[in-house]
């Protein structure tokens, strides 16, 4: 079979090796005489699979002893919630970065619970730029500043961290182990696990001890951290296949040499693609080049009513969902871990001869 590459923005990918080690153990897990989603979260085949998940994680961002990291359900989206729940502590204000999509309905949930102070805004520029730190209007008596690293809908990421006096909260859904990370800069990490990680389902929540048992009273009590600490996020039943494929890629990870390796493989994929995109008179890409992510690619063709023949080709040629989000229009190329350098270069392929044919 010729390889298909997938550049959904998500749900994503898997490496193929992940599909194949999962249909081979699905109907009998390790020594468990049965399927995986079918044996107790609490039995000591799953117990396993939980401590290595949550240790292969550990090992592979180096997360400090001081944080806990919590498997919780509700996907990216709950956090929009709980972040609010639990480290607003008594404040009434808290700070969001408005660089796109997500920013934005993370602002919109947060402002049920508080005043939300938009400390740099993106909206006049599209979504294309982030302004400076130094021009960020930041408020020193808010509870704690909100951002995205990684906007995966315009393709925006961050090269930078903010320096405040408060902690610094991220939506990392889209970005989560393509690279490095201090984490010990961070109060919350969380992610949503169907785009960097695995299959939606799981939510991976990193936080700061020091930050866990003061939600506020009268919240669900799935939404306190603190419930979730303490019952290792066993509080009610997992999701647990999706730990159980999250466990799986971080294996692969592992073997791939971690995530100094990843990221240099990132980075030289996603400049390939930009290359491309620069070097063409026919295909271009909006964002300040600073800015520009390398888990998101968007890109528009010179003539956008080419861009169902552009589509229908590239699936032919086994490329596919590159569909761009209807914000945006044209197209994008979603490249996270599991892509490999083949489908970029099988992408660049395909572009120049499309360019080829109908510039
Ligand atoms: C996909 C995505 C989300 C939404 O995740 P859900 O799991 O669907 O709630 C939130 N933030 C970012 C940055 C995303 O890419």
């Amino acid at each position: 079979m010729k390889s298909i590459y997938n550049f959904s923005a998500g749900p994503s990918m898997l490496p193929t090796c992940v599909l194949k080690q999962m249909q081979q153990e699905l109907l009998v897990y390790g020594n468990a005489k049965a399927s995986v989603m079918e044996i107790s979260h609490r039995g000591p085949d799953f117990m396993q699979l939980a401590h290595k998940l949550e240790q292969d994680l550990r090992d592979l961002m180096s997360i400090p002893k001081n944080y806990k990291v919590l498997f919780l359900q509700g996907g990216a989206s709950s956090q929009f919630s709980m972040v609010p729940i639990n480290l607003l502590q008594g404040k009434t204000k808290a700070n969001y970065a408005n660089t796109g999509h997500w920013s934005k309905k993370a602002i919109t949930e947060a402002q049920r619970y508080c005043k939300v102070n938009i400390c740099t805004d993106s909206t006049d520029n599209n979504y294309t730029d982030i302004a400076d730190f130094s021009a960020w209007n930041i408020d020193n008596n808010a509870a704690y500043l909100h951002y995205t690293p990684n906007e995966t809908i315009a393709g925006l990421e961050f090269d930078y961290i903010p320096k405040v006096d408060m902690p610094l909260v991220i939506d990392m859904s889209s970005s989560i182990l393509s690279h490095q990370i201090d984490v010990s800069k961070f109060g919350i990490i969380y992610a949503g696990a169907q785009k960097n990680i695995g299959i939606s389902g799981v939510t991976i929540v990193i936080i700061r001890d020091d930050l866990i048992g003061k939600a506020m009273k009268n919240q669900p009590i799935l939404f306190d951290y603190a419930t979730q600490a303490k019952n290792d996020s066993m509080y009610n039943t997992p999701t647990t296949f999706a730990w159980y494929v999250a466990s799986i890629v971080l294996e692969w990870l592992k073997k791939q040499g971690g995530l100094k390796t990843i990221e240099k493989i990132n980075k030289n994929k996603a400049k390939k693609l930009y290359d491309t995109i620069d070097n063409s008179n026919y295909y271009t890409n909006l964002v300040a080049k600073r800015y520009r992510s390398r888990m998101n690619v968007p890109f528009l063709l010179a003539d956008e009513k080419l861009n169902s023949l552009f589509l229908k080709q590239a699936s032919d040629n086994n490329l596919i969902a590159l569909k761009g989000h209807r914000s945006v229009g044209g197209m994008r190329a979603s490249i996270y871990n599991a892509m490999p350098e083949e489908g970029i270069d099988s992408l660049i392929q395909f572009m120049h001869k499309f360019e080829k044919e109908n510039g």
